[in-house]
């Protein structure tokens, strides 16, 4: 089978017999799969005489991903992964994903296209089938220089595809598909992403982000403006506030109508100083304050591309930013890198942006997030100073390789202390208390996941003992004894609070972590 792309009504059977034998599928799906699998091959009947579809191996709000299977001419059978986009996606955003995947896909750890399928409003995209693992389940037992190459390969796709003038804008681990076995990586799902000024491809000279038809929503996005009597306010005012931190206690609904609305962060633009601007005859009193006022709560959000996932976006995505470019994509590859150096997954867990705004700072400071939100024009208020962590001693310390740090040694919380100003939720509680080994971060909803420390279970015993299980100890540590300054230094500049000094995916492969590579 040729990996040109076709796109077609028809069916595209270059180099497929037609297999039929759907009647022997062994039934080892379970029911409602198998009610998924019959839906699809109504939706596209041409797929049946190209495929025997085996398993459901993917589901999102905006796709379901399927496992099939063909038996080519020569005899052999090859595995593909069908992508059944959502009948109500706007058609020129499933056009954009194809072309990036047509134009940019097949080389440098970027998935390519085989086929595309189309009855009426169902498109089935066809891409090789890549075995892979979830991060999630392999996280406590990677060894460094397995993160290391995952990181060298996750920003070798990025390269790839920021030649291209592709912003992926939902780099994450379940979109960078690894096989720990083989060492194949390939970054998939181009459901989300945008062109830059020069892009090279042009669906996504379109601007996507106001396709009308559906707009896909994000994990913990909400429609901040439902209350709100959008013609009401000036174009002016548009510019002048974004975000407001709701207490967490109070209905979405309800709290971006509330008065008195306190929180620990609050991000405005800087274009013009609030207490001068003047709406409906009212002056704004909020300004530096860590309340927003009615005032500004009746302003019209600003216009700019929130895409992904809160706990994987830039600071400039969260502060609504309007010129996001590839460094986007950028920081959510150092997030990655961050996970995997202190072995939690996910990182930042936040169910909205000013949540995942605040872990941020209390990993990188709030005085250095607010200078560099500034520099892009955006006003962080904080009510709490957050001292930044150096990252060794964080990722260390979440690793169970060093003590944790008292309280008053690593307020990591602090934003979140005042439990007037910040209510504790579930979506603040960790899934798992552990039970040593813990930062604050877990009360902020940072570093979720906490793996199992073979190395550190055992008590001091004695030296002979420990001559004996020497070896078996020092391969537990899988390299995480010795991980150079490098890594650090890398996520450092991934993690570059300020886009425009931000390292870029082509100069972090040059960095010396990689020299060898
Ligand atoms: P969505 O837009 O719904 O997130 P994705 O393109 O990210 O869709 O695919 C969803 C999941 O399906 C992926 O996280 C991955 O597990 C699986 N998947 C996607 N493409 C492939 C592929 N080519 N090979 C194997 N699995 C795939
Ligand atoms: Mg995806
Ligand atoms: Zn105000």
């Amino acid at each position: 089978m040729e990996l040109s792309p076709v796109c077609t009504d028809g069916i595209s059977t270059d180099g497929c017999t037609i297999k039929s034998d759907r009647a022997q599928r062994k039934s080892k799906v379970p029911r409602d799969v198998e009610v998924d699998i019959e839906f699809l091959y109504k939706a596209v009947p041409q797929l049946n005489k190209v495929f025997r579809i085996v398993d459901k191996i993917g589901e999102g709000t905006f796709s379901s991903v399927y496992l099939g299977e063909a038996q080519m001419r020569d005899g052999r059978k090859e595995r593909f992964a069908l992508k059944h986009l959502i009948p109500t996606s706007h058609p020129t955003r499933i056009a954009a994903e194809l072309q990036c995947l047509t134009v940019a896909g097949g080389k440098d750890n970027v998935m390519g296209v085989s086929y595309c399928f189309r009855k009426e409003d169902h498109v089935v995209i066809v891409m090789p089938y890549m075995e892979h693992q979830a991060i999630v389940d392999i996280i406590s037992s990677l060894t460094f220089e397995e993160v290391r190459l995952y990181i060298y390969h996750l920003l070798k796709s990025l390269k790839h595809i920021h030649q291209f003038g592709i912003i992926h804008r939902d780099i994450k681990p379940n979109n960078f598909l690894y096989n720990r076995n083989s060492k194949m990586y390939a970054l998939v799902d181009f459901g989300l992403a945008q062109g830059t000024a020069d892009t090279q491809i042009e669906l996504l000279k379109v601007d996507l982000t106001r396709l009308s038809k559906m707009q896909r929503p994000v994990f913990g996005e909400k429609n901040l403006n439902s209350c709100l009597p959008a013609s009401s306010t000036t174009k002016q005012a548009a510019i002048m506030t974004e975000l407001v931190k709701p207490i967490k206690t109070e209905d979405p609904a309800s709290r971006r109508c509330s008065s008195a609305i306190r929180g620990p962060v609050a991000v405005r633009s800087q274009t013009q100083k609030p207490q001068r601007t003047v709406q409906q005859g009212l002056t704004c009193n909020c300004y530096l304050t860590d309340r927003v006022c009615n005032i500004c709560l009746s302003r019209k959000q600003q216009v700019a591309a929130r895409a992904g996932t809160p706990g994987f976006r830039a600071p400039e995505v969260l502060t609504k930013c309007p010129n996001q470019g590839t460094a986007i994509d950028v920081w959510s590859a150092g997030v990655i890198l961050l996970s995997l150096l202190s072995g939690r997954y996910p990182f930042f867990k936040a169910s909205d942006d000013l949540i995942a705004l605040t872990q941020i700072m209390t990993i990188r400071g709030s005085r250095e997030t607010i200078q560099a939100a500034k520099s892009f024009g955006k006003a962080v208020v904080c009510s709490k100073e957050l001292p930044k962590q150096d990252l060794r001693t964080l990722c260390e310390t979440l690793r169970g390789r060093r003590p944790s740090p008292g309280d008053e040694v690593t307020p990591l919380h602090g934003a979140s202390k005042d439990a007037a100003h910040h209510p504790k939720t579930p979506d603040d509680t960790p899934t798992h208390r552990p039970t040593e080994g813990t930062l604050k971060q877990h009360e902020s909803g940072v570093g979720q996941t906490l793996p199992n420390h073979p190395e550190h279970s055992g008590s001091k015993d004695a030296s002979t003992l420990l001559d004996k299980q020497s070896s078996e100890v020092e391969s537990s540590e899988r390299g995480w004894d010795r991980v150079p300054d490098g890594a650090y230094n890398l996520l450092d500049r991934l993690m570059d609070l300020n886009p425009t000094t931000r390292i870029t995916a082509a100069q972090a492969l040059q960095h010396p972590l990689f020299k060898d590579l």
